[in-house]
């Protein structure tokens, strides 16, 4: 039995690779430096595995910023943009920042190739662009002289390549006429180069990631799997090929991979447990091909139960036998924080959370556990026993299990769910009530959070300002902020968001259920790293969250404040999330938690409450199969929250980075009373999938792009809502930018509202 790693973080324990790139494109390091920076991380790396025994350890899973652009570069798809960057960069790197961050430098300006989400996860990656006559060249040779790196180091490693399926799947045709896939016999050549100089440099396991396996196929893509990889093992019967996919079982492409000769085929058995049975169902493995069980989950935080994990390693030890099992983590480590033993902080991190948990590293020294106790009479092991009480310790815990919750989701009713009256209704006591004219203005949420604001927050933590001190601060920012939105004549004002952090933190810090670490960052794309909270336990709302933020605000003025809070599904997507009950059920505590708190701010005399849910689209599952029952709960959860309103409360939600053809059905049902949607970088062509659909309740498309500091006209605010007049009634319009400001400057956002009010009123005279 063999112990494999798919792939280890690559930030480092101390961010040392977010730091060293964001030096080196700000002029502070050399290119050396960075260099340099890259394969001290790579060496830990690779020492930390060897010192876990691990017996494959990858190479490749490193990357300046992504391994698709990684695979971009390798394979030379580099767009036509880029060319004069090409000719003006002596080194591929900058080339390859060009691509990923854009570059403005010595008459060169080209964006950059545009970014999105890893298949259901927060990594981001950069999207390929495939033009008709594209054509492929090896240009980069990072995977074999990583290989030669660690070789040098005395470590045998698994190179790690992007399977050519999933790259191209992932990929955009920027031309008409042509299918990506179809680019496949051009693209194969060039694996073939990079597989054939990876055996001459003494490669012997390859591992092809081809997680696009775990979504919808169509036949085509299933020929292409097959002509891929049995073309692959024909031409390089000496290399050992690893097919792994993940993020979901096999499903229907199960046959296509069966049938390869590939000698091991990687199972994540934590969100595809069922393949194991299918997979050992008799004579369905190839005879030469043994198993990868992605027994660790390679996505969340949770120490791994081996009993569990036992169960799975002995099933099919007994049909394979021992010599055709490799157990590994279900996927990437690349989706967890780095070390668990960073977290000294129990203020942060409590000793009793701290044994439920697992990071990259105490991952690895899992599975290095798991292999030793597959060996043996495991039982009796102290290792085993160890674990087994902590996972009992964690199943009993009273930190985790709350009573008052429990009973409140199993009192829930239909009528909970709902609104009182339908949105006809709603609407005309809204009316009578908030007297807003038409086109009524407002922004999402969050103004510039200035250094300054930054700055206070810190002071505060460090214990540097005190408490009265910051909270001073904070009341003169919403004040002034009051004043100026007055001033600029918005129908709805909000109070700014200054005293959040971030959107989900800010809940989480004050909902019982939750914990933080003070180093558990991950990538999320490039050197942008998150620290997602650790949802550990039932969730409450002990006390008001945004109550007096928003009253505060609402004091200050005759106009309607409007209450900001995070919707659940948001806050769920964004945590790491415990895994001892649904998915589901842990969204509903959090609705209750959030309805909690949006009763509370109807009571304070607010009347308008705006419920953000910018990742209700990403938590969508994989397979179209799974989306129904997916939308079922989340969109129940949202509702939840939002339902236990007086019908002249008006409920707003807010999204972004959405298309919505395909789910409008459940924007719809989410029965919010006005929805603010992205779309001004769209030019409101997000729209007629809500015309199309006759969106029954009101909307508010963005009318200008916050994300850069241009300042837009008059005539194209005007022009884009004449557009959004045209597929939808001027009585269901509302008029505001596409997200929030927080990232903004003062400057260019007053110049940007005092524009759209100014167009609203215009819009408002023709009407
Ligand atoms: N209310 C939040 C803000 O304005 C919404 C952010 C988001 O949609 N991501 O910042
Ligand atoms: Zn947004």
């Amino acid at each position: 039995m063999k112990t494999s790693n798919l792939g280890y973080p690559r930030i480092g324990a101390h961010r040392e690779l977010k730091r060293a790139c964001e030096k080196y494109w700000s002029n502070k390091i050399s290119l050396e430096d960075l260099i340099e920076a890259g394969k001290s991380i790579r060496a830990e790396n690779w020492k930390l595995q060897q010192e876990k025994e691990i017996d494959l350890i990858p190479s490749n899973d490193f990357s300046f910023y992504d391994q698709v652009l990684d695979t971009t570069l390798m394979v030379g798809a580099i767009p036509e943009r880029y060319k004069k960057a090409r000719k003006s960069n002596k080194n591929l790197l900058d080339l390859y920042f060009a691509m990923a961050r854009g570059l403005q430098k010595d008459g060169v300006d080209v964006i950059a190739m545009e970014m999105t989400k890893w298949f259901d996860t927060n990594y981001h990656y950069i999207v390929p662009e495939f033009t008709k006559d594209q054509e492929f060249e090896l240009v980069s040779q990072k995977i074999v002289e990583e290989f030669q790196e660690a070789k040098d180091l005395g470590i045998q490693t698994k190179p790690v390549l992007l399977g050519p399926v999933t790259y191209l799947l992932l990929g955009k045709e920027k031309e008409e006429g042509f299918h990506r896939l179809d680019l496949l016999p051009k693209l194969l050549p060039v694996y073939h180069s990079i597989l054939k100089m990876l055996a001459d440099a003494g490669a012997t396991w390859i591992q092809f990631d081809e997680p696009i396996l775990s979504t919808d196929f169509s036949e085509k893509e299933k020929e292409a799997i097959g002509k891929v990889y049995n073309g692959i093992t024909e031409a390089f019967p000496n290399l050992k090929i690893l097919l792994a996919s993940y993020f979901g079982d096999y499903g229907d492409n199960l046959d296509t991979v069966l049938n390869l000769p590939v000698c091991a085929l990687h199972l994540d058995l934590k969100s595809g447990a069922d393949d194991l049975d299918k997979v050992l169902e008799a004579g369905r493995l190839n005879q030469i091909t043994s198993l990868s069980l992605g027994v660790i989950d390679g996505r969340n935080i949770w120490k791994n139960d081996f009993e569990s994990s036992l169960r799975f390693i002995q099933k099919a030890k007994e049909k394979l036998g021992e010599e055709r099992i490799i157990i590994s983590p279900s996927c990437s480590l690349l989706h967890v924080p780095n070390d668990l033993d960073l977290e000294q902080n129990e203020k942060v991190l409590s000793t009793e959370v701290k044994d439920w948990v697992a990071f990259a590293k105490q991952k690895l020294e899992e599975l290095q556990s798991l292999k030793i106790l597959a060996n043996t009479d495991y039982k009796s092991q102290q290792l085993f026993l160890d674990n087994a009480a902590s996972m009992e310790k964690r199943r009993s815990s009273k930190l985790i299990h709350k009573t008052k919750v429990k009973q409140r989701l199993e009192h829930l009713e239909a009528k909970d769910y709902r609104r009182e009256s339908s949105f006809d209704k709603r609407k005309i006591l809204q009316d009578e009530h908030l007297k807003l004219p038409l086109f009524p203005t407002t922004t999402i949420g969050s103004f510039p959070q200035t250094k300054e604001v930054r700055q206070k927050r810190s002071q505060f933590k460090k214990g540097e300002l005190t408490e009265q001190g910051y909270v001073n601060f904070l009341m003169e920012q919403t004040f002034e902020t009051i004043r100026l939105q007055e001033n600029i004549g918005l129908d709805v004002p909000v109070h700014g968001e200054f005293e959040r952090n971030d959107m989900v933190e800010y809940f989480g810090e004050q909902l019982e259920g939750f914990t933080f670490t003070q180093n558990g960052w991950v990538q999320s794309y490039g050197s942008r790293c998150v620290k997602p909270p650790i949802i550990y336990g039932d969730v409450s709302r002990p006390v008001p969250m945004t109550v007096f933020w928003t009253s505060f605000a609402q004091s200050l003025t005759n106009r309607p404040v409007k209450g900001m809070l995070t919707g659940p599904v948001t806050i769920l997507q964004w945590s790491f999330v415990r895994d001892d009950q649904a998915r589901s059920v842990t969204c509903e505590q959090i609705a209750l938690a959030i309805l909690d708190e949006v009763l509370d701010l109807e009571k304070e005399g607010i009347s308008i409450i705006q419920v953000d849910e910018p990742a209700i689209r990403e938590g969508l599952p994989l397979r179209k199969k799974d989306w129904e029952k997916y939308l079922d709960w989340a969109i129940g959860a949202f509702k939840l929250s939002t339902s236990g309103v007086k019908d002249s409360t008006q409920i707003h939600t807010h999204m972004c980075y959405s298309e919505f053809n395909d789910i409008i059905q459940s924007i719809a049902d989410m029965d919010a009373d006005v929805i603010t949607i992205e779309c001004s970088r769209s030019q409101m062509e997000l729209l007629d999938a809500f015309s199309e659909f006759d969106y029954p309740n009101d909307i508010g498309p963005g009318v200008y792009d916050i994300h850069s500091p241009r300042v837009p006209s008059e005539e194209e605010i005007i022009k884009l809502l004449q557009k959004a007049e045209n597929v939808l009634p001027a009585s269901k319009l509302w008029v505001n930018p596409d997200c929030g400001l927080k990232t903004r400057g003062w400057e260019e956002t007053i110049s940007a509202l005092k524009i759209m009010v100014s167009a609203a009123q215009q819009m408002r005279e023709t009407v």
